[in-house]
């Protein structure tokens, strides 16, 4: 498992497009935006739909379980909050209940709990939420949660 993050050496502010978004996260809800107009979802949150323009927008709750699509290894901490996380892997996840009829789907990102050595493309993922120091900030972290039969790692 990678280090902790040290939330104290960041501040993560919430803005008009996400502040729905992280009452979810403080919830244990994985959130992504869906029109009220076609039902379109995406993520990360913006004001319009780019399906069909509406600003008539909901939230749509996530199972939180999703497949690791891609995925880096940070080795360099760029904030001084992650430090003692390096190195860490960053996710790139296919929400399971996110396909959509016409071929979309939702990808989001996010810091894994798992080491290098133990992800690969393909392996089914979770979401956990981490508290911070902030008592309304909670972030959503993922987790390798089974196997797979045809998965695929980044050769050294
Ligand atoms: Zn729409």
């Amino acid at each position: 498992m990678p280090g902790p993050i040290d939330y104290s050496k960041i501040t993560i502010m919430p803005d008009f497009d996400t502040v729905e978004w992280w009452m979810g996260t403080k919830e244990h809800k994985y959130l992504v935006r869906q029109c009220k107009d076609c039902s379109h979802k995406w993520f990360p949150p913006f004001p319009a739909c780019n399906t069909c323009n509406s600003m008539d927008l909901g939230w749509f709750e996530t199972a939180g379980t999703g497949v690791l699509h891609s995925y880096i290894v940070v080795t360099q901490p760029i904030l001084g909050a992650f430090v003692e996380a390096v190195p860490y892997v960053v996710g790139l996840i296919e929400l399971d209940d996110c396909h959509e009829a016409d071929g979309s789907l939702v990808r989001v990102g996010g810091v894994m709990l798992d080491d290098e050595e133990d992800v690969a493309i393909g392996l089914p993922v979770t979401v956990e939420f981490e508290q911070t120091n902030e008592a309304n900030i909670v972030v959503p972290r993922w987790k390798i949660s089974g196997t797979a039969e045809d998965t695929w790692k980044f050769s050294e």
